[in-house]
């Protein structure tokens, strides 16, 4: 998606050689032109696939899933990071290991909220190593739901998430792949190489 490659390199920074910072528009400032664009997107890819849920992850992935959510009109699911007093006990969990924190969390989906036979939409804004993909994965599976594909935002192409998730059979679309941070540079995985 060329308008969010062109905004990465306008105000991305890569931070200790391999994060990339994206706070003024995607994880703490939010562009809701550019969100809405990203929505738009994942719709037109996954369109044709019955897409009766959308599922995500607190906290960045949610504005991106609600905008996919409004263009396929299904409702937005994210897995919580902490269990709240108010949240029913009759949950999914799942563990996961954070990349950037270097820490593991469990996340949480109240049962009532999947339900057997729906077709998935999981959508994150970063997919690296893939473990908050592969717990969102867990969960629809201890639901009995299919995941239909995983939607992300940008994709650290150098890092084995979507290999992982691939070879597990399920399509993934990235808006953005990094090919690389070479000298402080972000390079872009074209297209057709992929
Ligand atoms: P994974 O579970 O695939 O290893 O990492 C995905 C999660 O880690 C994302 O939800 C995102 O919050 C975070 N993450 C991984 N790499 C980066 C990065 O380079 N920049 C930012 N901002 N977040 C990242």
């Amino acid at each position: 998606m060329e308008s969010l490659k062109q905004r990465i390199l306008k105000d991305g920074c890569i931070v200790d050689g391999n994060i990339l910072k994206v706070d003024s528009f995607i994880n703490h400032q939010i562009d809701p032109q550019l969100a809405f664009e990203i929505g738009k997107e994942f719709y037109n890819r996954f369109k044709n696939t019955g897409i009766n849920k959308i599922l995500t992850i607190e906290t960045s992935g949610i504005a991106f899933a609600l905008c996919a959510g409004y263009h396929f009109n299904v409702p937005v699911v994210f897995a919580k990071k902490c269990m709240g007093a108010n949240m029913s006990p009759e949950v999914y969990q799942s563990k996961v290991h954070s990349y950037t924190k270097q820490i593991d969390y469990t996340i949480s989906v109240s049962k009532k909220f999947l339900s057997s036979g729906e077709n998935l939409l999981i959508i994150d804004d970063f997919l690296a190593n893939g473990q908050a993909v592969l717990g969102l994965i867990d969960i629809a599976n201890q639901a009995k739901s299919n995941v239909s594909g995983v939607g992300i935002v940008i994709e650290k192409g150098f890092q084995p998430g979507s290999k992982i998730i691939r070879s597990l059979g399920i399509r993934v679309e990235s808006l953005a792949v990094i090919e690389s941070f070479n000298n402080n540079k972000i390079i872009f995985k074209e297209a057709f190489e992929r």
